[in-house]
């Protein structure tokens, strides 16, 4: 599912881009893609269960709340993607205002462009941390092991979606915005203006900003004006896979 949404994310954006990149491709495709690697691996080796291990051990004792309550298969799918998708936007939220987080949440938004490549930069303790979170979650709630798949392959397509650097009509992107996050609408949040940068949290579900009142429809300077990025990480070697993992403990002037 990732590789297939991957290529379909990337080919949109190389026939129909919505902006000229800044940088070259491939500097930023060769180490965001270098993270992603470095992440997978990392988690592989350190993390002994992920969110789908814990569904299938809860599921199996019969605990969590939605395995107490009997639920029906399609209604624990249906209630675990909607609540894992608020408890993102409440996580994304935090990672923003919580200083040592928003450090580690920092390399995402250090990306000078953006493309579906920057749907998959994040630093590796900032995935260690997410993990927990949902593992924590998955076994509160009792989601089960279809819950789990259906979310990470929606949050993960979701992701590579709306970080995506292509072209959709006025028409389009206004009919998808009233349910999903569209790229113009992520767009917004990878501003370099902070009243931008801390709006727009939402994932998946375009419902969470609009009710928590963080929602900005458009950036000031408009998508093709805006700049992308972080005002303090600008020299191109910060879009180095070295320079992405050290960034939360530098403490640049700007
Ligand atoms: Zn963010
Ligand atoms: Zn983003």
């Amino acid at each position: 599912m990732f590789v297939g949404v991957f290529i379909v994310c990337a080919m949109w954006e190389f026939y129909a881009p919505r902006r000229a990149l800044s940088l070259t491709r491939w500097l930023r495709w060769t180490n965001n893609l270098g993270l992603v690697g470095f992440n997978t691996l990392s988690v592989m080796l350190f993390m002994p269960l992920v969110a789908v291990d814990v569904a299938m051990l809860i599921e199996q004792s019969n605990l969590g709340l939605m395995h107490w309550l009997g639920l029906p298969l399609w209604l624990n799918i249906f209630i675990a993607v909607v609540i894992l998708d608020l408890a993102i936007y409440g996580q994304h939220v935090l990672f923003h205002f919580v200083p040592w987080l928003w450090r580690l949440h920092r390399v995402h938004h250090a990306d000078q462009d953006i493309d579906v490549t920057t749907g998959v930069r994040f630093h590796v303790l900032e995935i260690v941390l997410s993990l927990f979170y949902k593992i924590t979650l998955v076994a509160v709630l009792g989601v089960s092991v279809w819950g789990v798949i259906v979310f990470e392959i929606l949050l993960n397509a979701s992701a590579m979606f709306n970080h995506s650097n292509g072209r959709l009509s006025n028409s389009w992107d206004a009919a998808l915005r009233r349910y999903i996050v569209t790229p113009d609408m992520h767009r917004v949040h990878h501003s370099t203006r902070p009243q931008e940068t801390h709006s727009n949290f939402g994932f998946c579900l375009s419902i969470w900003d609009r009710f928590f009142h963080t929602y900005v429809a458009q950036p000031k300077c408009g998508h093709q004006d805006m700049q992308i990025g972080l005002p303090i990480f600008r020299v191109p070697r910060e879009q180095r896979v070295d320079y992405m993992l050290t960034q939360p403990f530098r403490r640049p002037k700007g």
